[in-house]
């Protein structure tokens, strides 16, 4: 999705290449088209078009990829939290940038 832009190069989007087996789950399940298997093989081809939802992670059938607040600052999360579970319940990442 090109239209979506959150911050570039913060996205907490991680691949184990090592791990895929080229199933395809994460480029189906991504609302943004953020990933694409070529050879057997998942890429990031739009990495800043994450927005932290998790689902290619969830779908991922050999844990290959994670999206985890811990690993960086997270700012899409909380603010996905912030949509789904309402203002003021929401949790930092804890790296102070916003
Ligand atoms: S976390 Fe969501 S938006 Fe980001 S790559 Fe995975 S499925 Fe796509
Ligand atoms: S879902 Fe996991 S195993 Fe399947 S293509 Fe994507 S990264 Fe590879």
């Amino acid at each position: 999705m090109k239209n979506f832009r959150y911050m570039a190069g913060v996205a907490i989007l991680k691949l184990e290449a090592d791990k895929c087996i080229g199933c395809g789950a994460c480029e189906t399940v991504c609302p943004h088209r953020v990933w694409k298997v070529e050879g057997r093989q998942a890429v990031i081809v739009d990495y800043d078009g994450c927005m932290e939802c998790g689902a290619c992670a969830t779908n991922c059938p050999v844990a290959a990829i994670t999206v985890n607040p811990d690993d960086g600052c997270g700012c899409a999360a909380y603010i996905i939290q912030k949509w789904l579970k309402g203002e003021g319940s929401e949790a930092c990442c804890g790296s102070n940038c916003c």
